[in-house]
């Protein structure tokens, strides 16, 4: 289901709109029957609902929606009084209740207020009107009592569609921010690699029945550090970081496994397989070069590989000991045994 925001907005203008075609067709029969205070009083609303709907295209649903309450508060009461109790006008005020609902208002304060108004309202016109004989004939009141009970009908219909898109947003927005916060907790900000305890996740979940590993190391980066700045550092990291991804297989894993190693790790795969990929990224690294303040920054990177096997902790000590043995020679190398 394709939800925007925009959608609840548009539903909830519906409300208003149905309101203000509801009041021209009560102006209609008021014409009719020729009553000039019931007029005045339709006139009135259309220019109050013409007024929301301005308001909830800018908007400001809010103050829309409580100007709809207190009209309607003041239409039932005068409609009730003049004409009585039969005609279904107490119909909208439990519609009104309804709406309440949706959470429309900011403070929810309002909201009790306007129920607890609106409670009080219904209360006092059935005490006063409940016994007021009708004004105009019997048909009128019947005729006026289904147009009131059906439109109520119609806006819980509204509503319930608008308490569906609100669920569907909020559902849309748990699973946005839980992917973002999963994100977050595996991802790497500075370079895009998946951080440790990402490595650690995927490889307890996933079906293999070897791995290999290479621990990789930039050479000499606290120099590069020194000399350029650390926003340089950044950018070797970066630059580094890219030549990975774009030399590592689909399903291997490359982390970043905090300062400037990063972790290779390859599935089912031949150590010589293994190994040429490696040679490829070393030799891509040796070939790059960073421009800064009008210089060219070349850089390199020593790397430690373990034999196959499944104990992903002995093969990270194993691919460890032999970058520090690569550190302790010429750097810039891969140390296979
Ligand atoms: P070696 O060849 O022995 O690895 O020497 P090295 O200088 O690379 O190693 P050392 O462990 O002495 O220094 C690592 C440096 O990496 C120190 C730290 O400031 C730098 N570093 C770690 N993380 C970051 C980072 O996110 N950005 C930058 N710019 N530097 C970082
Ligand atoms: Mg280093
Ligand atoms: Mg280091």
């Amino acid at each position: 289901m394709k939800v925007k925001n925009d959608n609840l907005t548009q539903n909830l203008q519906k409300i208003l709109l149905l309101f203000l075609i509801l009041r021209i067709g009560y102006l209609l029969v008021f014409l009719v029957i020729r009553n000039e205070w019931l007029i005045s009083l339709n006139l009135a609303s259309i220019a109050i609902y013409l007024f929301t709907i301005f308001l909830s295209k800018r908007k400001l649903l809010g103050y829309a929606f409580f100007i709809l309450h207190i009209e309607i508060m003041i239409h039932t009461s005068i409609c009730i009084l003049v004409l009585g109790w039969d005609y279904g006008f107490d119909i909208a005020i439990i519609a009104l209740l309804s709406i309440i609902y949706i959470d429309i208002f900011q403070n929810k304060f309002i909201s009790y207020i306007l129920v607890f108004m609106e409670l009080m309202v219904y209360i006092t016109l059935y005490i006063i009107a409940f016994d007021n004989t009708a004004y105009y004939p019997k048909i009128y009141s019947t005729y006026f009592f289904l147009v009131n009970f059906l439109f109520f009908i119609l806006i819980l219909l509204v509503i319930s569609k608008i308490l569906n898109v609100t669920d569907a947003i909020h559902f849309l927005e748990l699973k946005k921010d839980k992917e973002k916060f999963k994100y977050m907790s595996e991802v790497d900000y500075l370079t895009g690699l998946l951080n440790k305890r990402a490595l650690k996740l995927i490889t307890d979940d996933k079906k293999y029945s070897s791995m290999i590993i290479a621990m990789c190391d930039i050479d000499n980066f606290k120099r590069i550090n020194d000399i350029y700045g650390h926003n340089i550092g950044d950018r070797v990291l970066k630059k580094i970081s890219e030549i990975f991804i774009n030399l590592a297989d689909k399903n291997d894993i490359v982390c970043r496994a905090g300062g400037e190693e990063i972790i290779v790790v390859s599935f089912d795969m031949p150590k010589n397989k293994f190994l040429l990929k490696i040679q490829n990224i070393r030799n891509e690294i040796n070939k790059s070069i960073i421009h800064a303040s009008g210089e060219n920054i070349k850089f390199t990177m020593t790397f430690g590989i373990s034999e196959c096997g499944s104990d992903q902790e002995e093969l990270i000590k194993q691919a460890d000991t032999r970058l520090y043995k690569g550190k302790q020679s010429t750097k810039n190398c891969i140390v296979v045994k």
